[in-house]
């Protein structure tokens, strides 16, 4: 059997998209991941699905693996044959125990590779707006261990020599200890009127950065009961946060959005949000399946060219089209002598991506404006229309085209189903009044998150509900809900420029 192989990876410090080129590679590639509980599960996503996920962080209270049986399972599985990745938050090597498990290998002789990873010093400095070093400021960075306890004799560290340390101090696991440290700090030497932070999960939508003087920093933090993980950064480069400090004053930052776009679909409108820093939490309500019988789509697609139009209404109805179409040997030459119609942007750019233009997107997204689009663009009266739409969907559309005299067939093309898996979670955050947003993408999403939880659910809850468009709006009030922002464009953009134009009449004055 050929051996396998331990991959020492740095998570980096738990956003998800500060993993290296390298460590994300890996991670796709992996048989075995071990992780611990700094680690962004997030990143977990990347792996195989027949890849193996193993625990091993090391909370209070939770049940875990001592350091040797991890060393041990490293061993074993490369042992076995497998490729395997130690997934470590921040750089497997600062303070991670990395080195223990990378000579436990080298003991074993078993092969292995470390990915370094941005360690929590350097992405705390960076998200909170301080510069670690800086001309004429901080010429060094010393990175220590605030586990210590500070009043042990005998201790590890040199309290004098890091009090006379000319440049900046960051400690990592300080936070039960912060009163010692500081107070040991400058029982040494150290001024304490030096700028000191304290950054709790930097570089996450959980940020939390606490300034003040060395010797206030502890009565600052009891104050704002902070809890680990967190580092302190000592040194007067913490004075930069006032012109530098970024990551908190982006848009949506301290704004937390449940989305219940379903699982497939939501990574853009969540990526999109949660680069302008909001916590954003997928809450799935609906899910998009294929039709009970297929019978009505496959006969459409054997007979594509005989419609005038086609006209799609959602990027599902593209997706299912398409796939029928490839699915009976099919592809784009199928649609030869059709037009094709879609109701918005999103949905042409989906279609754009089968290498299909569409003729024709009308300006506004209602049914009247789709309907007044394809009278305008050419005779309706006898033109044979094909609309692929969700089994859910009113017939709004097509009863428009049929009073216009269009010969509509309308063929469900997906089905819309309520997901109920998140239902619980739902509820759990509405009853801790969790969500700032809750943000609807379609009259779909609506039925499906009445479903999973009562609408009196919502009343005196902080949450405020942002819809896409009309047609989504209507059914949030037809279940006596109010609708706080509604998308002037209604795409993802739209629905993002909305959330954001509200936030910033409301939040701005709390930053
Ligand atoms: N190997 C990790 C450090 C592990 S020790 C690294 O290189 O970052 C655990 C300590 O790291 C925590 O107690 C805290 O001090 C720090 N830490 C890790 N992730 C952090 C984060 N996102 N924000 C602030 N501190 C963090």
């Amino acid at each position: 059997m050929i051996p396998g192989k331990v991959y020492l990876v740095g998570a980096g410090p738990g956003d998800p998209g500060l993993i290296t080129v390298r460590g994300a590679e890996l991670l796709g590639r992996a048989d075995v991941v071990v992780y611990d509980h700094l680690a962004s599960r997030r990143l977990l996503r990347r792996v195989r699905p027949s890849a193996r996920l193993l625990y091993a962080g090391k909370q209070p209270g939770e049940a875990s693996f001592s350091q040797e049986q991890i060393n041990a399972l490293l061993v074993a599985e490369a042992r076995a044959g497998k490729t395997v990745v130690r997934l470590k938050g921040g750089d497997p090597l600062v303070f991670g125990r990395g080195g223990e498990e990378a000579l436990a290998l080298a003991e074993a002789g078993v092969e292995f590779e470390i990915v370094p990873g941005v360690t929590a010093a350097t992405a705390a400095a960076a998200c909170a707006g301080i510069t670690v070093t800086h001309r004429g400021v901080s010429s060094c960075l010393g990175l220590v261990t605030g586990h210590e306890d500070p009043h042990k004799e005998g201790g590890d560290l040199d309290w004098h020599a890091l009090a006379a340390w000319p440049g900046t101090l960051v400690f990592y696991m300080g936070v039960a200890n912060l009163e010692g440290l500081c107070r040991r700090l400058i029982d040494s030497g150290l001024d304490g009127r030096t700028p000191a932070a304290a950054v709790r999960w930097a570089g996450t939508a959980d940020q939390q950065v606490l300034t003040a003087a060395l010797a206030d920093l502890p009565d600052r933090a009891r104050r704002a009961d902070l809890r680990p993980p967190a580092v302190v950064i000592v040194g007067r480069v913490v004075a930069m946060r006032e012109h530098l400090g970024w990551f908190q004053r982006r848009a949506l930052f301290g704004q937390t959005i449940i989305v219940t776009r379903p699982a497939g679909q939501a990574a853009e409108l969540c990526s999109k949000l949660e680069e302008l820093g909001a916590k954003v939490i997928e809450c799935p309500t609906i899910t998009i399946e294929p039709p009970a019988d297929r019978g009505p789509l496959v006969r459409a697609v054997s007979q594509l060219s005989s419609f005038v139009w086609v006209v799609f209404t959602s990027v599902n109805a593209v997706e299912a089209l398409l796939e029928a179409v490839a699915d009976a040997g099919g592809d784009g030459r199928n649609f030869v002598g059709c037009k094709l119609c879609c109701i918005a942007p999103a949905t042409a750019e989906r279609l754009a991506s089968f290498g299909l233009r569409a003729d024709l997107v009308p300006g506004r997204f209602t049914i009247e404006a789709v309907v007044e689009a394809l009278a305008a663009a050419g005779e309706l009266r006898g033109a044979a229309v094909l609309c692929p739409r969700s089994d859910a969907a009113p017939p709004d559309l097509t009863d428009a085209l049929a009073a216009r005299g269009a010969d509509v067939t309308a063929v469900i093309a997906y089905r819309t189903r309520h997901d109920d898996s998140c239902a619980e979670e739902l509820r759990r955050l509405l009853e801790a009044d969790a969500g700032d947003w809750i943000t609807f993408t379609s009259s779909s999403t609506v039925g499906g998150f009445l479903a999973a939880v009562d609408a009196e659910m919502l009343r005196g809850r902080r949450a405020r509900l942002a819809s896409i468009g009309p047609s989504t709006s209507q059914a949030l009030r037809q279940a006596g809900l109010k609708v706080d922002v509604e998308a002037t464009e209604h795409t993802v953009d739209g629905l993002v420029a909305a959330i954001v134009a509200a936030a910033s009449r409301r939040g701005g004055a709390e930053k």
